[in-house]
Parts: structure tokens; C-alpha cells; sequence
């Protein structure tokens, strides 16, 4: 087990007096052994979180992430880095809200800076419609113990100037409503956070490890085949986003899931011009400015089913087109990069988190477009359900049963952007 470097500004001037050359490493490089208590399959935010809380909550280290390309290269190194709790129902409040206060002491827990910035996000209102529907998402918000504060246009306009607040704008911005405690990420420090701090406590990472298929004797999932070799565990869990319905099909089962791909793009840094987060949901795109200056926009779905990981030419130039509209000035921007990354889209736009039709085998999937904000919590509910048996608390409402029963959580319309 790798000792864990305690970060702090002595061990970096320490380190800086030794020219940065005995670090020791965030997390250890390792052999796979043959057989783990529990296996947990992907290594992004999500699977790394459930390491970690598997060994701190409940004190199982005998634990192995096993990851096909490398840690946070999925969605959880591509997203927009945007946290938040403002749901529409009580228990999808409960689920994100519990995350977002994991994220508020996350730093200290892990004694790694995930550079969370509490900055507010505004979703704007462009119509009466829009307001009508944003006063009525603050309430419930309210209602469920989140904090939301309604906004007009001019209290808009001073937490960001840079929008065009003109009446003649082709999209006039009306107001709308700001959770301040919202805000943005480190998405690559939340995954190489829990990696060290799950490393630290005994957890295996195994990268450029692909599964490709699950053993099973009895009608239980005993372990999993690898591009390793084959691996036993008493329990494996499923964290694999926008993959988890090939992995289902490799266990024998279907998923609700659909995999689309989402995009987003950053633009060459430029000096401080936004400090809060803008979300029009009319227009489809989501705006930031990253610490080093780059002006963050996030996309919608390409509304077809999809795996490869580019993103349509059509959302693009949408999506740049409703960002013009609402800052006139960007158009003077050069762009510097756009990727995409595949998301699990479920009926209802709620996660599922517990167990599956195969004994032994447990899943967290269906985040869609908004998971880097649930990482905290798909990890803490999954490490239970894996260590116990049976489901959290806050993942009881968000079963697979519910896709049986009816009892959906449709949370469509607050996910921001049109599913
Ligand atoms: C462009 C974009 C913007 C987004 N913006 C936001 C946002 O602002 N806020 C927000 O909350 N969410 C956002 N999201 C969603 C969020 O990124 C995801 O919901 C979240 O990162 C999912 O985390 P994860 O750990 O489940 O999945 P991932 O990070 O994708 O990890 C899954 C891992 O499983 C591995 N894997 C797959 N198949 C196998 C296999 N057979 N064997 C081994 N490993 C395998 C993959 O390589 C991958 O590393 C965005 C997503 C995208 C694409």
C-alpha cells in the first residue's frame, strides 16, 4: 500500500526545494491479484467514489477498480464541471443535495484540492412562460430545503454584465432564478482525488484493463473476464456510463438505457469576464469561464444514438449560435477545442443505483447529461449497496425495479438542457 504524501504548503516547499523530483506517486501502479471481495467496474468518478467510500465507510480495501483506458478519461474528464442541487422532486433534492454538501468538505476529506468554486448558476428565464416556470422550480426547490432566490433582469445583469440584457435582444433575458450554492469542479482533480485517497486506504487501480465479459456460477456473478485475464470478487458493481448497456448485454440483461453523445467546447483564455454560471435552457447552452480563462460551453444531446465521441456538426453550430445571442461579445473568440463523451440517457432522466436482475451484480448508471455533479453520492450509495446488500436510503426511490413499477422520477425538465 502506497504511503499517502500529505499535501500542504510545507510539503510543497519541500518539494520545491528538492527541485519536484520525490513525490511519491498519487496512486499505485499494480498487478491485478486473482480474486478481490468486490470488483467495481470503470474507473470515473463514479467507480473511484464507491472505492473510496467501500473503504472508508465500511472498511472494505480488498477492492479492485478496474478501468479500460485510464482513470477520469470518460465522461467524467469531459464534462462541464458544473454542481448543483435544483431539482423538481424531494428525493432527487435529497440525492444531489447530499452530494453537493459531500463536495463542500471534499477537499479536507481527500487532502486534495478539487478546486470547487461556490460562484452561484443562474438559469435564465428569456419569456413570462420561462418565468412562470422558473418561479415554480425555485419553490419546489424551496419546498425540498434547497436554497433558490428568483432574479430580475437588472439583479441578473450585475452578476453577469457580459449578457446582452437589451429588451431588443433576440433572446431578452427576463431573469430568471441562481442557487448560490451551485457552482463548478475540477473535474480531473474529483477523479485523481478519490484515486489517491482509495489507493491510500488499499484499493487496487488497474488501468488500460478492458472487461469483457462476467463469470458466473449459479446464477451468480462471481467475477469478471478481462483484456487482463480473468479476475473473481464475491461482489461486482457497474459504473460505466455511458457504456453500461454493453456491459449489461455482456451479463445477460437490458438496461433502460440509451447512449447519445454530448459536447462541449472551451475557447482561448481570455481575462475574467464571468464569475457565475449561466444556464438558458431556451437556447440549449451552459456557460462558464474556467480558472485559466477559458470561456467553458456545454452543448445539447446529438438526439440520435451514438458511441463515437465527437459530437454533431448541426448542435455545434447551434449551440454557438444561442451562446452569440446571449453574449454578443464572444463572437470575437477564437475556439481552442470541443470533444464529446457518451451518455446513459434513462426514460426518466433519474439514476439507478442498486442491484440487477443477476445476483452479486449491482449497477450505478443513468446520470445522463448531469452526473459530475452526483459523483459524491453515486459513489457513497453504490459502496453501500455493494457492502450491505441492500440499497441506500437516498437510492431507494432510483431501483431498476421503478421501470417495472411506474414509479418514474421524471427530472427531465430540471436537468437543463432538453433530453
Ligand atoms: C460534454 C459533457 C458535459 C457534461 N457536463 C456536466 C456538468 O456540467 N455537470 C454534471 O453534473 N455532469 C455533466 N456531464 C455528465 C457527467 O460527466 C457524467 O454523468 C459523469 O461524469 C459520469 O461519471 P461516471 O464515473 O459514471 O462515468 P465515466 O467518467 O464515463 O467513467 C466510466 C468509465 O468506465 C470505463 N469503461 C467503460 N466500459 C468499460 C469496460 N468494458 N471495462 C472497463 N472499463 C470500462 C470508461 O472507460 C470510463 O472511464 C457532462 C457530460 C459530458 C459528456
Amino acid at each position: 500500500m502506497p504511503s499517502r504524501t500529505s499535501y500542504s504548503a510545507l510539503s510543497l516547499l519541500r518539494g520545491a526545494l528538492s527541485g519536484h523530483r520525490h513525490w511519491t506517486p498519487a496512486w499505485a501502479d499494480v498487478t491485478p491479484r486473482a480474486s478481490y471481495d468486490v470488483i467495481i467496474v470503470g474507473g470515473g468518478g463514479h467507480g473511484l467514489a464507491t472505492a473510496y467510500y467501500l473503504a472508508k465507510n465500511h472498511g472494505i480495501t480488498n477492492v479492485a477498480v478496474v478501468e479500460r483506458g485510464w482513470i477520469g478519461g470518460g465522461n467524467t474528464g469531459r464534462n462541464t464541471t458544473i454542481v448543483r442541487s435544483n431539482y423538481l422532486f424531494p428525493q432527487s433534492a435529497r440525492l444531489y443535495d447530499f452530494s453537493l454538501k459531500l463536495y463542500e468538505g471534499l477537499s479536507a476529506d481527500l487532502n486534495f484540492n478539487i478546486m470547487l468554486s461556490q460562484r452561484g448558476l443562474i438559469m435564465l428565464a428569456h419569456s413570462r412562460h420561462d418565468l412562470d416556470s422558473m418561479s415554480r422550480w425555485a419553490n419546489a426547490m424551496r419546498m425540498n430545503g434547497v436554497v433558490a432566490d428568483l432574479l430580475t433582469r437588472e439583479q441578473v445583469g450585475e452578476l453577469a454584465p457580459a449578457l446582452d440584457l437589451s429588451p431588443q435582444a433576440r433572446l431578452p433575458v427576463l431573469g430568471g432564478f441562481i442557487q448560490r450554492r451551485g457552482g463548478t469542479a475540477r473535474h480531473d482533480a474529483v477523479a485523481w482525488g478519490y484515486a489517491r485517497a482509495a489507493s491510500a486506504l488499499g484499493v487496487h487501480i488497474i488501468q488500460n484493463c478492458e472487461v469483457t465479459g462476467f463469470i458466473e456460477e449459479s446464477g451468480r456473478v462471481v467475477g469478471v473476464d478481462t483484456s487482463r485475464g480473468r479476475i473473481r470478487a464475491e461482489r461486482v458493481g457497474i459504473a460505466a456510463a455511458g457504456h453500461s448497456s454493453v456491459l449489461a448485454k455482456l451479463a445477460g440483461f437490458r438496461l433502460p438505457v440509451t447512449s447519445y453523445c454530448l459536447q462541449a467546447m472551451v475557447s482561448e483564455p481570455i481575462k475574467p469576464i464571468l464569475d457565475t454560471v449561466i444556464i438558458s435552457p431556451g437556447t440549449g447552452a451552459y456557460v462558464s469561464q474556467s480558472d485559466k480563462g477559458e470561456i467553458v460551453i456545454g452543448a445539447m444531446l446529438d438526439l440520435y444514438p451514438s458511441y463515437a465521441q465527437r459530437g454533431s456538426f448541426a448542435i455545434k453550430q447551434a449551440i454557438m449560435a444561442g451562446t452569440l445571442l446571449l453574449f454578443p461579445s464572444f463572437s470575437r473568440l477564437q475556439m481552442l477545442r470541443q470533444w464529446g463523451g457518451i451518455v446513459d440517457v434513462v426514460h426518466d432522466s433519474s439514476p439507478i443505483i442498486g442491484p440487477t436482475p443477476m445476483a452479486g451484480l449491482f449497477i450505478n448508471c443513468g446520470w445522463g447529461t448531469g452526473g459530475f455533479k452526483a459523483i459524491p453520492v453515486g459513489g457513497w450509495t453504490l459502496a453501500h449497496a455493494l457492502a450491505t446488500g441492500k440499497s441506500h436510503e437516498l437510492a431507494e426511490p432510483f431501483q431498476l425495479q421503478r421501470f417495472v413499477s411506474g414509479r418514474l422520477v421524471d427530472e427531465a425538465a430540471a436537468s437543463g438542457i432538453a433530453h
